[in-house]
């Protein structure tokens, strides 16, 4: 079996865990490869997993709540483990991320994605919107996904190109001229979203693409 967690000390995980359990129901090929969901609360749940989703929520608060509870070092070493498997959805994007570009001191992230990330980088006047975006150069067919964005961060450098694959990017600029990347992979195994999937109702065609490309890439012996 495979098992892929969803962290939930914070934050949107109930919405993951409902896109991926639609994936297993409405998909036969992952029916077959006994792929289940779980939520992760401490490090017990955490050993059973070979996934994690960091979902969306607030960075600080959950970096606040897994260094007092503990937690820290027990997801340290899971999403550092190159056999495992980590996607970061808006604040989980940049609990995982190396760098953050301001308020540094207020989360103490994972330190993965070789990445610099900025808060909060839409601005107040547009905190959250929904944009239809095209991702087919790399979900086949996937031309109009609807991405939530809510008080959503960008990465505006990536600080490993050799490792990070920059996956889409919003037009324009921001207010410092800089690129607005809002997807981005390292390697196989680490997946980066400043939007949330899991808040497009039934569409599970991004968790499916994480699922197959990711998840069962990964595991699949
Ligand atoms: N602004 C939030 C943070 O800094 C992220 C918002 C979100 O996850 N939707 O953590």
């Amino acid at each position: 079996t495979v098992v892929i967690g969803v962290l939930a000390l914070q934050g949107a995980f109930i919405e993951h865990v409902r896109h991926v359990e639609k994936c297993i129901v409405e998909n036969r090929d992952f029916y077959e490869k006994k792929l289940s969901v779980m939520t992760v609360k401490d490090k017990n749940q955490l050993a059973q997993c070979d996934a994690l989703i960091i979902p969306g929520g607030e960075s600080t608060a959950m970096s606040l709540i897994a260094e007092r509870t503990g937690f820290y070092d027990d997801l340290y070493a899971f999403v550092h483990n190159p056999s495992k498997v980590t996607w970061g959805t808006c604040a989980g994007m940049i609990y995982i991320s190396q760098q953050l570009s301001n308020e540094e001191k207020l989360v103490k992230t994972l330190n993965l994605l070789k990445v610099k990330v900025k808060r909060n980088a839409f601005g107040r006047q547009a905190q959250s919107s929904t944009r239809i975006c095209d991702f087919s150069n790399f979900i086949p067919h996937c031309n109009d996904f609807p991405a939530t964005f809510i008080r959503a961060p960008v990465i505006e450098e990536v600080l490993d190109p050799e490792h990070v694959q920059v996956l889409y990017k919003l037009d324009g600029k921001d207010n410092g001229g800089q690129e607005l990347i809002v997807a981005a992979k390292q390697k196989n195994n680490i997946l980066a979203t400043s939007f949330h999937p899991e808040l497009a109702e039934n569409d599970i065609r991004f968790h499916d693409w994480f699922i197959r490309e990711f998840v069962l890439k990964n595991y699949s012996k």
